[in-house]
């Protein structure tokens, strides 16, 4: 398949490209574009045929539902009903990182949702994106537009990287703002849920509904036959080709640990790559250190980590050493990818 790419601009915005990518969905198309959270490969979310084959150029695992993207509050139509605390958090989030769980409707093929009855929903505030879609006239589905099981595309670069020839069109913008993918929250369970951490950060959520709360699930381990709310949550995600490793304690003991595993990985003739931040990164003396942000700012952290690994697996390290946040905040979004990264490899000091 040839795939077209064409780069536009957040704020001088090529209306011709813009519909002509539209138009590809319509039609039943894959389009690759630029979210506020991370790109995503989109198709028309009511054409099963269409839904299908974002499942096939990505490699996805058929029972991973797809989130469902809108360009304006229209959603009656997707749904059995809207939830009160659905249309509250709505008013408070759209446009921007939120993805609602709520019984769909019969319009919404059973591929999109995986065959579940609730559907994922959300309204991007990236400007491409919500022409994107507008122009498309039809709610849009989309994952992330990685190859299943890679870091996230937070740059058009890696969407090419990833799925030249297996997509229609990729509409390329900027940097992703967030660089996490969406918060999820179930409006389905009483009280509401958190199935995934992002950019809408729990504190933000309670201000609306105190008794809104995180799935216990999120932050641990899938093991055995335990089925997930979220589906996706069973998956080995977000992964670097190398093994990873988090070191989790005091930030100087942290470095120390660090230091000394990269050192004994030299000796074996191992090149580690070093998740490391502005505060930290001059303290190391060897490895492929990348700082990702500065400690004082993680929203900085959640726009470079996925970049950070693609970097690594392009400079074909053999470990990954990475310090850990505190989970608060977003630093729950970024310690719950991290995790998922590492495949939850641990080290306590
Ligand atoms: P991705 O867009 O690749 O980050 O994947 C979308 C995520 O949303 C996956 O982890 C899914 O499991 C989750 N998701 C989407 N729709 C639903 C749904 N109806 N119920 C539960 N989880 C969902
Ligand atoms: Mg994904």
């Amino acid at each position: 398949m040839n795939t077209k790419v064409v780069m536009v601009e957040e704020n001088n915005l090529d209306k011709n490209t813009i519909e002509e990518a539209g138009k590809v969905i319509r039609e039943g198309g894959l389009v690759a574009f630029p979210t506020e959270t991370v790109y995503g490969l989109g198709a028309n979310a009511l054409d099963e045929e269409a839904v299908k084959k974002i499942f096939i150029a990505k490699g996805r695992p058929q029972d991973n539902p797809l989130i469902v993207h809108v360009a304006d509050f229209n959603i009656e139509f997707l749904v059995k009903e809207i939830p009160e605390i659905a249309q509250k958090l709505m008013k408070k989030f759209w446009p921007g990182p939120l993805t609602l769980l709520i019984e769909k409707s019969g319009v919404v093929p059973e591929t999109t949702t995986a065959g579940l009855s609730t559907v994922g929903i959300r309204m991007p505030s990236n400007v491409i994106a919500k022409e994107l879609i507008a122009s498309a006239g039809v709610p849009i589905a989309a994952p992330s537009a990685n190859v299943s099981g890679r870091p996230s595309p937070t740059e058009a670069s890696r969407c090419v990287e990833d799925l030249s020839g297996r997509v229609d069109f990729i509409l390329g913008g900027g940097v992703c703002e967030v660089g996490l993918e969406s918060t999820i929250v179930d409006c389905t369970s009483t009280p509401p849920c958190v199935l995934r951490p992002g950019g809408i950060t729990l504190d933000m959520l309670r201000e609306i509904d105190s008794s809104i709360y995180i799935d216990p699930a999120v932050m641990k381990k899938i093991e055995g036959d335990f089925k997930p709310k979220a589906p996706g949550m069973k998956y080995r995600h977000y992964a670097p080709k190398a093994p990873m490793k988090i070191v989790r304690g005091e930030l100087q003991k942290t470095i120390e640990k660090i230091s000394e595993i990269v050192q004994n990985s030299i000796d074996e003739k191992k090149k580690v790559g070093i998740l490391a931040t502005e505060e930290t990164k001059n303290k190391y003396l060897h490895g492929m250190i990348i700082s990702i942000g500065s400690r004082a700012d993680i929203s900085s952290v959640g726009k470079n980590l996925f970049e950070a690994l693609r970097k690594f697996d392009d400079a074909g390290v053999d470990l990954i050493l990475a310090e850990a946040f505190e989970e608060s905040g977003l630093g729950t979004a970024v310690m719950n990818r991290l995790k998922k990264s590492a495949g939850y490899d641990i080290i306590d000091i």
